[in-house]
């Protein structure tokens, strides 16, 4: 059966492939194109429509009146044609009149037929077109005609391309969910605007050939894309090179299952059988698949299918030698980045010039790969589903993450009406911009502290543009997600020094690597103990810098180094017990003295800070105060281990919310221990750069944030407008007796206030 099916279509590809060389006008292609399927497949009537100006019309037949050739029309789930189109999905019937979407035109003659059998053609995974054949006698079409009409569809989308009959604009607009504009909805992650074209992290491949000149080499491609396909995963396993958060490894058994799937290559062998190219055959496989899975309704083979199309995508990008994702193939103009999810490292690859933003399909606020394009003043949006139904590469976006809403082909009116939202949004940043030399001072004057965050070398000229006090939180460990390999200590020297120096007097606090948790580095073999289960608790930060010294130690060295003359103020991350903090210092301490005994210029003074992330610490934080020159509170990982909900579960992501009696208190009595002990402390997590988060922080006795540089305006703006001795009552009454939920207590609370929150 499949063999005689690869047979009969073998023998319509070759004959496709002569029209296709031949110098004939496109429509004596289409011609010729109907008559040889029909001849083929012995069908009375083969015709071909085709969607122009987002309507299909017919462009050839042969055995329906020639009258209706350019004449009948058929909107989008108008009729058959219209449904197959729609929903990108085979129709095969007896009787065609009998189905509940038939539509007669009498023009056409074909009351006579009674069979009808319709595939759509498809170009970048949408019907640009349909190809349907008709027969007098009542009968379904046999599976294997219906293969060969499948085939012979995707060679058309080729002729049909290269002949110009569709255009760009034709090919994005064809399914029902993504005809013309449409407004999706998501999560709200980096705040802001933006616009620009489509671009897919991991690229689409456009099929260029379909039919093949010889069908073993089109073997021997496809094995050999197999074999390299399979190294690549193996190496993913081994190298946790792969993802983000602990899913990682759900999705590897999957892609491992997948990759040696017999069922999945035999197909695609057979596809080269009928005469198909290896990246035609791949993705004609992946089309039935597609088609099958959308018969069966079953969450969670569904979310298998999007494992299975990251796979069959990758075997194309082999295959045809398009390797890379779009970050290595570079962004060519404005555009909207879109993932299923990205790593932090993934996301610095791309050029910060045309990145305009960014949509996950999945994501959560304390992410890593969020807080980079937070650093980079990024707008994204999470949790935005059926992206690739709705969004076509190059399609026009709007992004407007403060409404949770994205734009897809924008009319003109709605773009008219973003522009200007644009530009009174860019007009609010200016006066933010204005309040740079205010200090925060709040209005019954007390001098708050407000730094911000950093990581990247450009970020520091944040201090100048924000009038920040500082940088409260510089992420060491970003120069290690950028770089392919482990940066060198004259790397790293050079950085801080740079960093310092653009900071001049202002304080910059320097964090130690926080490596592990979602933060991998490719180059650093994290699985010395095995896979780790939960990488957030897992081996990461100062528990890996510690046992792995060296890193530590060269890093020690730069540090000192960089700050030579001037103070260090230096911070561990995740310390969970006294102990861990001692030894790091020690640490910093001995190569102080191994520098000193070589008589190389030191630091001034050096200060040690920690951060509490862990709650563990906090019950013995009477222990380490005396040791300490100031603390940090990291609300990211804290939120994560007082709620035990991973920071980069989406399904997380929303649940529980910074305003809640548990995570105030906690920092409450953290604040004010550390105050009766005079240490400094402050809150350095994403927490703080939100207006009223912050409010409720400094209603708490927070006086020193730490917030990224996007954040300074509105939260200044804030903290001007804010009586800080009434917060703090205010505060100490909803801790006593909480009035829930809290952010809505507190949201009105502070309307009533006058407190300005952007
Ligand atoms: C935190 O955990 O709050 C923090 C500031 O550190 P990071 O987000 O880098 O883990
Ligand atoms: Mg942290």
């Amino acid at each position: 059966m499949a063999l005689a099916a690869a047979a009969s279509a073998r023998e319509i590809l070759t004959r496709l492939h002569d029209v296709m060389a031949k110098r004939l006008a496109a429509q004596s292609k289409l011609n010729a194109v109907v008559d040889i399927i029909g001849t083929a497949l012995d069908s009375e009537v083969c015709s071909i429509y085709l969607l122009r100006e987002g309507v299909l019309e017919l462009f050839a037949t042969r055995g329906l009146s020639q009258d209706a050739v350019h004449v009948t029309k058929l909107a989008l789930g108008e009729g058959l044609v219209g449904t197959i189109a729609a929903n990108v999905e085979t129709l095969n019937l007896a009787e065609a009149a009998t189905h509940p979407d038939f539509a007669y035109r009498p023009e056409t003659g074909e009351d006579r037929f009674h069979s009808f059998a319709g595939v759509p053609i498809i170009r970048r995974e949408r019907a640009v077109g349909v190809l349907a054949v008709q027969h007098v006698e009542p009968r379904r079409y046999a599976d294997v005609e219906i293969e060969a009409l499948q085939t012979v569809a995707m060679v058309l989308s080729e002729l049909i391309a290269n002949a110009g009959l569709i255009d760009a604009a034709g090919a994005a607009s064809t399914r029902p969910q993504a005809t013309g504009a449409v407004r999706t909805h998501g999560f709200k992650l980096v705040d802001g605007m933006a616009q620009g074209l489509a671009v897919f992290h991991q690229p689409r491949i456009t099929i260029e050939h379909t039919v093949a000149e010889d069908i073993e080499a089109e073997r021997h491609r496809v094995y050999a894309a197999f074999d390299k396909m399979r190294e690549q995963i193996e190496r993913m396993a081994s190298q946790a090179e792969f993802g983000v958060g602990g899913e990682h490894d759900e999705v590897l058994q999957t892609y491992k299952m997948f990759a040696y799937d017999e069922g999945w290559s035999r197909r695609i062998n057979e596809a080269i059988d009928s005469g198909l190219t290896a990246e035609a055959a791949i993705e004609r496989v992946q089309q039935r698949t597609r088609q099958r899975m959308r018969e069966i309704d079953d969450p969670l083979l569904r979310d298998r299918m999007h494992d299975l199309e990251d796979l069959s995508n990758r075997l194309l990008r082999i295959v045809s030698g398009q390797l890379g994702t779009a970050a290595q193939l570079g962004l060519r103009q404005d555009s909207i980045l879109i993932a299923r999810n990205l790593g932090p490292a993934e996301l610095l690859e791309y050029d910060r010039r045309r990145l305009k933003g960014v949509i996950l399909e999945e994501g959560s606020l304390t992410a890593h790969v969020t807080i980079v394009a937070r650093a980079m003043g990024v707008p994204v949006l999470g949790r935005v589903r059926n992206v690739r139904q709705i969004i076509a590469e190059g399609d026009m976006l709007l992004l407007d993450v403060g409404e949770e809403s994205l734009l897809v082909r924008p009319t003109n009116a709605m773009q008219e009406a973003f522009s200007a939202k644009l530009a009174l949004s860019q007009k609010r940043r200016a006066a933010f911009a204005q309040l740079k030399d205010q200090p925060p001072e709040t209005k019954d004057g007390h001098r708050l502290t407000l730094m911000v965050n950093a990581g990247l070398r450009d970020d520091v000229s944040a201090l100048d543009l924000t009038g920040a006090d500082g940088i409260g939180l510089f992420r060491t460990e970003f120069q290690f997600l950028v770089s392919a390999t482990l940066p060198q200590r004259e790397a790293q020297r050079r950085l801080y020094k740079d960093v310092l120096d653009v900071a001049g007097d202002r304080p910059v606090t320097f964090r130690t690597v926080d490596i592990g948790g979602d933060k991998a580095l490719p180059y650093l073999n994290h699985d010395e103990e095995g896979n780790e289960e939960n990488p957030a608790m897992g081996w990461r930060a100062l528990r890996l810098a510690l046992d792995r010294d060296g890193l530590m130690k060269a890093q020690a060295r730069a540090l000192l180094d960089a700050a030579a003359g001037r103070t260090l103020n230096i911070m561990f991350p995740m310390v969970s017990e006294p102990w861990e903090f001692e030894e790091a210092r020690a640490l910093f301490e001995a190569q102080r003295a191994w520098l000193g005994s070589r008589g190389r210029k030191l630091p001034t003074d050096i200060r040690y800070g920690a951060m509490l992330e862990v709650p563990a610490l906090a019950e013995v934080l009477d222990l380490l105060l005396p040791r300490l020159d100031f603390l940090s509170i990291g609300t990211n990982d804290l939120t994560q281990f007082l709620f035990a909900a991973d920071r980069a579960h989406p399904k997380l992501a929303l649940r529980y919310d910074w305003l809640s009696p548990s995570i105030l208190r906690f920092v409450k009595r953290v604040a004010d221990q550390a105050h009766a002990a005079g240490v400094p402390v402050g809150v350095c997590g994403e927490m703080g750069g939100r207006p009223l988060e912050a409010m409720a922080l400094i209603g708490l006795g927070i006086d020193r944030l730490s917030i990224t540089p996007a954040a300074v305006g509105p939260v200044k703006a804030m903290i001007r407008s804010l009586d800080r001795s009434a917060i703090q009552a205010m505060m100490e009454a909803e801790l006593a007796a909480p009035r829930l939920p809290l952010r809505e207590t507190l949201s009105a609370w502070a309307a009533e206030h006058g407190v300005e929150l952007a």
